[in-house]
């Protein structure tokens, strides 16, 4: 299949301008003003007065369900494809979260290729909260090693309901995710659920000052959760350039709201080239009412993204391209996925067209129109 937008206003996520993009197959073949372009079977979608913007990603999703610390009416229901498409979400991380009681890794790995299968570009970590951790195969490093879905590993630090790894402990997880990820030419992930108990950061700088390189391969997230924990990722991000904090945009977050975070984050001197944005989505998260009481709980929103995204340039005069950089270029770097997340020759065929109020109208996932409109192309199983 080739599909050929035409003059959109490109924003990849730098602003290109009024520009084409062609796809033929999963990729990208072409960017570039008047492309002359004779193929057979080949869509031509006019994009005038549209803005098209790579397909976002998102770093953490709990795409089985996640919850199930209050019980069983707590867990929440996995995520379907069309829930992802209708949010932009052409790139998806799977996680599980505190239970791991009911939700196992071989669940997670089949959810993951459920998505992939449905036109998705889904990827998962191994492991949870726990440490020791749980695995697929023998250790964490095989399962880094010789599962192409596994990007690396979860953990929870300072958290009540985790396991207080040591020093030792997360420098031992880490080398062990490094030495499989260099075996198969991938990242290597460490990605910690930080709790609201303060002393992750301070266990992270005594592994970098081990001369481990910690910014290649951890991925802090909920950083915003706390005004102290914030402050600390801030810190811990503007001592190298290749540190990246990740802000959760359906949880809990001090400031109220995830755009307000980021805003600080970047007033405090974080590069936004190093900040990314997940939603936490169909994790368990509480609703609050106006005075800030718990009024109940909720399956976290996929859609939290694109949503802080718009209102980090309508309400705090962020550049499109930054506040874009956000949930695609960034989100992929700090994922070693280089091929997603941007709208370049070579790159996987992922892009969202945007309306001028920043709304989404349409999704391309791996080549193919994923939604258009209201109307999805992604079939659910069984949904006849
Ligand atoms: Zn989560």
């Amino acid at each position: 299949m080739a599909i050929l937008i035409r003059n959109a206003y490109v924003f990849a996520p730098k602003e290109l301008g009024a520009t084409d993009v062609l796809m033929v197959g999963e990729k990208i073949l072409a960017v570039g003003p008047n492309l002359s372009v004779s193929l057979p079977g080949l869509s031509v979608i006019d994009a005038s007065g549209f803005l098209l913007v790579p397909g976002f990603v998102d770093p953490h999703v709990h795409v089985l369900g996640g919850g199930g610390v209050g019980g069983p009416i707590t867990r929440a229901p996995a995520i379907t494809a069309g829930e992802l498409i209708r949010a932009g979400i052409t790139t998806v991380v799977g996680v599980l979260g505190a239970d791991v009681m009911t939700r196992k890794l071989p669940d997670l790995l089949a959810k993951v290729r459920e998505l992939n299968a449905l036109g998705l570009s889904a990827w998962m970590y191994t492991s949870s909260f726990r440490y020791p951790p749980v695995t697929l195969s023998q250790s964490v490093a095989d399962d880094v090693a010789l599962v192409s879905e596994v990007l690396g590993a979860k953990l929870a630090m300072g958290d009540a309901n985790g396991s207080f790894p040591s020093t030792e402990a997360v420098l031992g997880l880490l080398s062990q995710i490094r030495q499989a990820a260099v075996t198969v030419k991938k990242q290597g992930l460490l990605h910690v659920h930080l709790g609201a108990i303060p002393n992750p950061f301070d266990i992270f700088e005594e592994i970098a000052a081990t001369g481990f390189p910690i910014g290649r391969h951890l991925r802090p997230t909920h950083c915003a959760r706390t005004e102290f924990l914030l402050k600390s990722a801030c810190a811990y991000a503007m001592q190298e350039s290749d540190r990246y904090i990740d802000i959760t945009t359906d949880g809990p977050c001090y400031l109220g709201h995830p755009a307000a975070a980021v805003s600080a984050a970047v007033s405090c001197g974080v590069p936004v080239e190093q900040i990314t944005l997940s939603s936490d989505g169909h994790g368990v998260v509480p609703r609050f009412d106006a005075d800030g009481n718990i009024v109940g709980q909720a399956v976290g929103e996929v859609a939290r993204n694109h949503a802080t995204m718009v209102e980090l340039v309508r309400d705090y005069n962020f550049p499109l391209s930054a506040a874009l950089s956000l949930i695609t270029s960034n989100a992929a770097d700090s994922l070693g996925l280089s091929d997603q997340g941007r709208l370049e020759i070579g790159a996987c065929a992922n892009a969202v067209l945007l309306n001028q109020n920043l709304q989404i109208v349409a999704v391309v996932s791996r080549g193919q129109v994923a939604m258009h409109g209201d109307t999805l192309a992604v079939k659910e199983p069984f949904s006849e």
